[in-house]
């Protein structure tokens, strides 16, 4: 038997997680809070449960769910998506991203993306056949060379990834960047998928450059959101994707036989739950408390940082510590003073080791308090 992808092995996700439970490690590796999603979103999926939305949701989400989005749209942004044709229910994010791809990309197309980048686009790309031509970022400060993407756009490009805010680096995309894409991608045909789960995490007064608010970017992008890194329910796994619908029917095509659809009790209950701006738009405040409170935790350890400004990630440099890989370190951490962390190196072009790790600050305070003692230790 021949792999369809012979260089790729387990999630960093999956390891890292399984390490820290194995070692009884606190766990800032995998991007999940360890508090819970507000009771009263529970609530309401359970009341959807006992009043029998058990069964198939229709294949692109129910309808209220989609509406809300549109209305959340509209109010936050100005745009409008059409919750008939424009707007899809996944299965969390990843399975947008999946779909997305596997509805455009075909062998030999090439799909741009920038490194560090979360670990599934590059399968999936090469899964379809496509090959993915990858931009290092500039490890220090994350910015994107435009000059440098401009000069890798051929004939083969079928599409761009980009992902703001960004994980792992916590940077995020400035409207100067947005412009600078829209006139790249300017009279091509070339599509964009615009990664933006961590749209409502967002830090120091800073806006979020979606995608959808550049007409000329608008008209070729799919959006991929995730409800379980706004409602703090990562395990529902329920997202969304937006998309111009010429777009969107090619994407149904896809989603109808890849999951057909979504759980359906989750979705009743974000309908109603996504009435209420509140819920999404104080996320920010609420993770930018953690990122100061873990920060000012640590000023004084021997890891260096540039404050997150957007995602639950934090990067640590930790050059002056050891000459150790990330990845090796990242190990030793976790088994001999019980923390777990991600090696970015893993998502980095050619593995490019930057003694660089990052640490999810998505957890309780008195989580984040023990973790700051022992990396003030170190
Ligand atoms: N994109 C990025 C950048 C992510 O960090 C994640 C992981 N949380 C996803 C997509 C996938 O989101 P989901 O859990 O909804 O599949
Ligand atoms: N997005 C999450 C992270 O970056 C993990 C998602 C996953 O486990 N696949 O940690």
């Amino acid at each position: 038997f021949q792999s369809k992808l012979p260089t790729v092995a387990t999630s960093i996700f999956s390891v890292m997680s399984g390490l820290a439970y194995q070692e009884n490690a606190i766990n800032l590796s995998q991007g999940f809070p360890d508090f819970e999603s507000d009771k009263n979103l529970i609530d309401l999926v359970n009341n959807a449960m006992l009043t029998g939305k058990n069964q198939y949701a229709p294949m692109p989400g129910i309808f209220s769910l989609r509406r809300s989005i549109a209305e959340k749209m509209e109010n936050l942004y100005s745009v409008s998506y059409s919750p008939e044709t424009e707007i899809t229910i996944t299965a969390g994010a990843t399975q947008a991203i999946f779909t997305i791809i596997a509805a455009t990309i075909k062998k030999d197309d090439e799909v741009l993306i920038f490194k560090p980048a979360y670990d599934s686009y590059e399968p999936t790309i090469e899964l379809f056949g496509g090959k993915t031509i990858a931009v290092q970022l500039n490890p220090e400060d994350f910015k994107i060379d435009w000059q440098l993407v401009k000069s890798l756009i051929t004939e083969k490009t079928k599409m761009l990834i980009i992902n703001t805010p960004h994980n792992p680096s916590g940077r995020i995309l400035t409207k100067e960047d947005m412009l600078q894409l829209e006139a790249i991608l300017k009279d091509t045909n070339i599509l964009l998928l615009s990664d933006e789960v961590y749209e409502h995490i967002i830090f120091d007064g800073e806006e979020h450059q979606s995608a959808l608010l550049f007409p000329g970017l608008k008209e070729r992008t799919f959006i991929t959101a995730s409800f379980g890194k706004t409602f703090h329910n990562t395990g529902w796994k329920v997202g969304y994707c937006l998309a111009p619908k010429e777009l969107m029917v090619e994407f149904r095509k896809v989603h109808q036989f890849n999951v057909f659809s979504v759980n359906h009790p989750t979705q009743v209950a974000l309908a109603e739950y996504l009435k209420t701006p509140s819920n999404y738009l104080e996320l920010g405040n609420f993770y930018q408390q953690k990122r100061d409170l873990f920060l000012n935790l640590i000023k004084d350890s021997r890891f260096e940082f540039i404050p997150s400004k957007g995602t639950y990630f934090q990067l640590l440099n930790f050059r002056n510590i050891t000459i150790e890989s990330d990845y090796d370190f990242a190990i030793r951490l976790t088994k001999e003073q019980k923390i777990a962390s991600i090696p970015i190196s893993v998502f980095n072009e050619n593995n490019l080791d930057t003694k660089v790790l990052r640490f999810c600050f998505a957890k309780k305070d008195e989580t984040l308090k023990k973790a700051a003692e022992i990396l003030c230790n170190i």
